[in-house]
């Protein structure tokens, strides 16, 4: 028995997979597009899998609260100050050498996530906001690639089943383009590491019966509560005006989205979501508190945290100070504000 066969024994045995199953997930590309909880789960499980390309995008650094349910970094990764792609790429092709594995710090968006996806036979979702969810959408819908959507927060989770031309979209089961404005982050309101792990184990599990031509792919969205005990299904129906599904690229053409704008001479960058409606700033500062200094008046909230300050507006645009740089400001109001 040859050493690949072998790594794979207890696989192929299984007879949802079996021997041609196995050469299929060989022949695979996946892309995991953010690698925190989720994406973590996600990248060890299709490595170890035998899937013969698997990309990892994101464009965060690691820090000590990301270990609580970061599975594939460590104390040294920090030290060693290394961003989350790397650190997944170094440590996974420790795992698996017969695995192409690509790391890449990249903060996704209409302007690359076409060029960055192409060739591959399957998107995961990994990510924290639901911004860049909307171009993976359009990117799958546009180039026929199925995507595996994943999330959590909490002690709750929830995951479907994206296939062109099968199932409903993304945008089908949202009801506005970006979900309804201000959202809870995982920065705001705490995740406990076993709803990650099993949403993020029930897309692995999808992703190996996408690549391998299963029949008990799911179509249903699935909601767990790992504090409850609770997981349900629910079916859901394509929506007839959906405008992506009638071709309409809404996102990938930037017609939505959050903007970024450097403010030249004041060293601060502008964010616009044009998405995110009418924002309670009694109800944003109560999740701020606990995580920095808010204040806020009828007009604006200001809210600093980890030497960043940012002033946010009832309209959901925010300046954040003290830097130019567009893709941190992003980040920051996506980690924070939550689009
Ligand atoms: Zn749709």
């Amino acid at each position: 028995m040859s050493v690949i066969t072998d790594r794979y024994s207890r696989q192929t045995l299984f007879p949802g997979i079996g021997e041609e199953g196995q050469r299929k997930l060989g022949n695979s590309c996946a892309v995991v597009i953010g690698c925190g909880a989720l994406g973590t789960i996600i990248a060890t499980s299709l490595v170890r899998a035998g899937i013969g390309k698997v990309k990892i995008i994101d464009r965060d650094f690691i820090e000590y609260h990301n270990l609580q349910r970061q599975v594939l970094f460590d104390e040294e990764d920090i030290r060693a100050q290394l961003p989350k792609a790397i650190a997944a790429e170094r440590h996974l092709k420790r795992v698996n050498s017969s695995v192409e594995i690509e790391g890449v710090v990249a903060d996704v968006n209409y302007a690359n996530i076409e060029r960055l996806v192409a060739g591959a036979d399957l998107i995961l979702d990994g990510l924290d906001n639901f911004e860049t969810r909307l171009f993976i959408n359009d990117v799958s819908l546009k180039h026929g690639i199925p995507w595996v959507y994943g999330g959590a927060i909490s002690s709750s989770g929830m995951t479907m089943n994206i296939i062109p031309g099968e199932t409903p979209c993304f945008r089908c089961v949202s009801a506005s383009p970006t979900g309804g404005g201000i959202a809870l982050t995982c920065d705001t309101v705490g995740v406990i590491s076993p709803a990650p792990f099993i949403i993020g184990s029930l897309q692995s599990a999808e992703a190996i019966k996408i690549l391998v031509g299963a029949e008990t792919i799911n179509r249903d969205l699935i909601i767990i509560d790992v504090w409850e005990g609770k997981f349900s299904h629910f079916k859901i129906g394509r929506r007839a005006d959906c405008p992506t599904c009638q071709g309409k690229y809404d996102f990938l053409e930037a017609r939505f989205g959050t903007k970024t704008t450097s403010l030249c001479g004041q060293n601060a960058v502008q964010v616009v979501n044009p998405e995110a409606g009418e924002v309670s700033f009694q109800r944003l500062a109560a999740h701020l508190k606990p995580i920095g200094e808010v204040s806020y008046n009828e007009f604006m909230l200001r809210f600093r945290v980890d030497n960043h300050e940012m002033v946010i507006f009832p309209d959901g645009r925010a300046i954040v100070k003290d830097t130019n740089d567009e893709a941190l400001a992003r980040g920051l109001y996506a980690k924070y504000i939550g689009v």
